[in-house]
């Protein structure tokens, strides 16, 4: 309708969408939220940019503030190919302090089972996924878990790779992005500088704005702001 009297309208298109993941086991796992993790993008096995966060899984994928932030760095690496997203779980712990304490996790709980004790060091939810994708039998004793297996494990604790199918369409996205030229707009009233009587606010308006509130602090202030002047 802006388009229609006049106004240009930049970049339209929708932003801040949870990304489909292709891995089956993401999936399983719909509902699980993580918090305190870091998410990092890479293509061609270039690292691209980290993100710290939370992390809900979905039933295709990831969702959740971070995620939602990241998708529009998402969407454009998906223009030039594949990407992949990795999950460190423990951000602020190296390697070797993750060796250390899931080998004396194993050491201290030496007769039982890893599906039973790896729990105490990540989310449960994880356990299974985590053991099948070091293969590591479920029902492995402690005692026989290998140095290889331990290895693989700690790897995965810091870099679970997730590899992004596409991100979702415009009826999961949480705002638009692009909009009306900021410069066809007074900001003191909101008003449209080429329509008298016009007023422009919230998802309409050509603003980036990451998550986390912004959007609604924006339509209200807007809409305020117009309210008291039209
Ligand atoms: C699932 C979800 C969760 C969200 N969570 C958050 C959050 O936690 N924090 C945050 O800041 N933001 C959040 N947002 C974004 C936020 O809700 C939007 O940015 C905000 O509602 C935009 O307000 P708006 O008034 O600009 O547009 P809208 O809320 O889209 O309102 C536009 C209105 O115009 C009406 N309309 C459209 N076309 C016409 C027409 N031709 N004639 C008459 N009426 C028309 C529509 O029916 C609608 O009522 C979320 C959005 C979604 C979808």
């Amino acid at each position: 309708m802006a388009k229609k009297l006049g106004h240009n309208i930049i970049d339209n298109d929708f932003s801040l969408v949870p990304i489909a993941i292709k891995d089956a086991w993401v999936k399983k796992l719909a509902g699980v939220t993580l918090s305190d993790i870091k998410l990092t993008t890479f293509q061609n096995r270039h690292k691209q940019e980290a993100y710290k966060g939370k992390l809900l899984f979905t039933h295709v994928g990831i969702s959740g503030p971070t995620v939602l932030h990241m998708s529009k760095e998402v969407g454009e690496l998906l223009k030039y190919g594949e990407v992949t997203i990795a999950l460190d779980l423990f951000p602020g712990v190296d390697h070797t302090i993750l060796k250390s304490q899931l080998q004396a996790l194993l050491i201290a709980e030496i007769n039982k089972k890893i599906k039973n004790v790896l729990g105490k060091l990540v989310p449960s939810s994880l356990v299974p996924v985590l053991l099948r994708l070091a293969a590591i039998e479920n029902e492995t004793p402690n005692h026989s878990v290998r140095s290889e297996s331990r290895k693989k494990l700690v790897i995965l604790f810091k870099h679970t790779p997730l590899s992004v199918e596409k991100l979702l369409g415009a009826d999961k996205a949480i705002v638009s992005s692009g909009g009306v030229n900021l410069k066809e707009v007074n900001f003191k009233t909101m008003e449209s500088r080429l329509v008298p009587r016009l007023y422009l606010v919230g998802d309409m308006l050509n603003i980036d704005r990451p998550s986390g509130g912004y959007s609604l602090q924006l339509c209200w202030t807007t809409g305020f702001v117009a309210g008291e002047h039209c």
